[in-house]
């Protein structure tokens, strides 16, 4: 796979540099009156293709697929980048939804990405402020992973299309964030050597506010890793004796890691789910499984944590004359972001601004901030300043695009698609995520990213302070330690039995944009809806 993608990176690069009209052409030099004159005209760009954005954001919600299923969903996306002139890889580093899309030709290569994954259990309808799922049990949209290739597509046309007027040489590069909600996608796609050409990456991520960071990001990163313990089965009555019980040694592995975390430091996050308990109580497991998260905010403190963690399960096995096996699931690097290109999205982020949002759509983020306990104080209404690297980092949660910003200067940008104060990974904050804040937030993110990566395409100079920065300021105390290894592989084979028992369903509601103006109208769901009719 590896070697697929090398050769046609080269493959493309060789078409670009020899048979591309504009790279023979020396592009005519952009003094800062003419960069805001093309950024204004992005900004128009932006604004004539809302309809795509808000059916590509729209139709990904109706999808709603899960980690390493997205199969709709890229098919989507490629389909309408191929329309429009983007040469797309696919089936990119072993993960048959992942690809690259790539148009233009030369350098400066900037490459936007977002996740395009849900979540489990958070089937909602859009646009009514009470619980009712769209489909009972299944999957949903519940952080909002629906509209950030939306923004990126949309900003990407627009840039694409003064481009070409404008003769300005460069590569656009969009990929998307498989299985981010495992973190288990970006590892592979840094190893296949996805970013290796790419001197700068946009990434996106929903949010409820327009805003961007620098340096090392609060929150955490991770190793997702699989215990498996390996004994007997026997008659848990007739010869309990001569079982060796798999389940007892994955039991005594989650008690010794909950005594020991007492003992890390605070800013360790870790977690786990039992994923296989054995089969019935009758006979001994003679196997069993436990799932864990591992998280702290260093490379460091990481790989301390895990070998902790490897020790505990050795004697867990020990402990019930079991073997033990681990597998790696996913991981993702801590985050550091690059703080020239942060600062030059800043600037456009205060030029865009937020949104003016209606009395309804106010309305109907307090309804389910009430909802869920939520501060109710409606959408964000003012923007807020640059996020400059914490004195002391903050534990929470992780995102594999850490891996990708270790490899190359990365910044993310947060569009206010969704409702402050409710809580992800849960029902309601997929409750905004195709009505009309959505759209507004998606639009106005596809303008800052319109914009920054024509700050990239015409500024040499950017592009140079960023990997100066990449180079000496990010690399200083920390160097990337990837937490998988040359042999570890996409766990492609996950959530497949899920999704095939809800895609049936799903798929009745799907999203069709040739019949329905909105997902809105197709679901007759008059926006807002904010009390449920008796
Ligand atoms: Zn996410």
């Amino acid at each position: 796979m590896q070697q697929r993608f090398l050769g046609f990176v080269i493959a493309a690069m060789c078409a670009c540099t020899t048979m591309s009209p504009l790279a023979a052409q020396t592009p005519p030099p952009i003094n800062p009156e003419k960069l805001m004159d093309l950024k204004k005209q992005a900004q128009d760009g932006v604004e004539q293709r809302r309809k795509l954005a808000q059916v590509m954001n729209d139709k990904i919600f109706s999808f709603s697929e899960l980690a390493f299923q997205e199969f709709e969903t890229s098919g989507y996306i490629t389909s309408i980048l191929e329309k429009n002139g983007f040469t797309i890889e696919r089936g990119i580093a072993g993960m048959p939804t992942a690809w690259v899309a790539k148009w233009g030709s030369g350098s400066p290569v900037i490459a936007m990405g977002s996740d395009i994954d849900c979540l489990p259990k958070t089937s909602q309808k859009p646009g009514i402020a009470w619980r009712e799922e769209l489909v009972a049990g299944g999957p949903g949209h519940g952080e909002g992973h629906n509209s950030g290739q939306a923004l990126n597509v949309t900003a990407a046309l627009a840039v694409k299309e003064i481009m070409e007027r404008e003769k300005i040489p460069g590569t656009l590069m969009l990929w998307p964030g498989v299985a981010e909600e495992l973190v288990a996608g970006k590892a592979f796609l840094v190893r296949a050597g996805v970013f290796k050409d790419v001197d700068a990456v946009l990434f996106t991520h929903v949010g409820n506010n327009l805003q961007t960071s620098w340096g090392d990001a609060n929150g955490t990163g991770m190793l997702s890793v699989e215990y498996a313990f390996h004994g007997e089965t026997a008659h848990s009555a007739f010869s309990p004796w001569r079982g060796k019980s798999a389940l007892d040694a994955v039991e005594l592995m989650d008690m010794g890691w909950n005594m020991r975390r007492e003992h890390l430091r605070p800013e360790q996050r870790s977690h786990y789910v039992i994923n296989n308990g054995g089969d019935q109580p009758n006979v001994v497991p003679s196997e069993a499984s436990v799932w864990y998260f591992i998280r702290e905010t260093d490379f460091a403190n990481i790989s301390k944590n895990v070998g902790i963690a490897d020790t505990i399960a050795k004697g867990a096995a020990m402990m019930t004359d079991t073997t033990m096996t681990r597998r790696v699931i996913g991981t993702a690097a801590p985050r550091h972001y690059s703080r020239p290109i942060a600062e030059a999205m800043q600037g456009n982020i205060n030029q865009v601004g937020l949104p003016k949002w209606t009395d309804d759509e106010n309305a109907f983020a307090k309804a389910v901030q009430k909802l869920v306990d939520g501060k109710p104080d409606g959408l964000a209404t003012e923007l807020r300043p640059i996020t400059p690297q914490p004195t002391r980092l903050e534990s929470g949660a992780s995102d594999d695009i850490g891996d990708v910003s270790w490899t190359v200067p990365t910044v993310t940008l947060n569009y206010p698609a969704n409702i402050p104060n409710v809580s992800i990974h849960h029902w309601s904050a997929a409750m905004a995520m195709a009505t009309p804040i959505a759209h507004k937030g998606v639009v106005a993110g596809a303008k800052v990213m319109a914009m920054t990566t024509l700050d990239l395409l015409t500024s040499p100079e950017l592009v140079k302070q960023a990997k100066d920065y990449f180079a000496t300021v990010q690399q200083k105390n920390q160097k990337y330690v990837p937490g998988i290894s040359a042999t570890d592989m996409p766990q492609i084979q996950l959530n497949k039995e899920t999704m095939e028992k809800f895609r049936p369903e799903q798929r009745k509601l799907y999203y069709d944009e040739a019949k329905y103006d909105t997902y809105l109208d197709q679901l007759g769901i008059k926006f807002p809806m904010l009390t449920k009719p008796n």
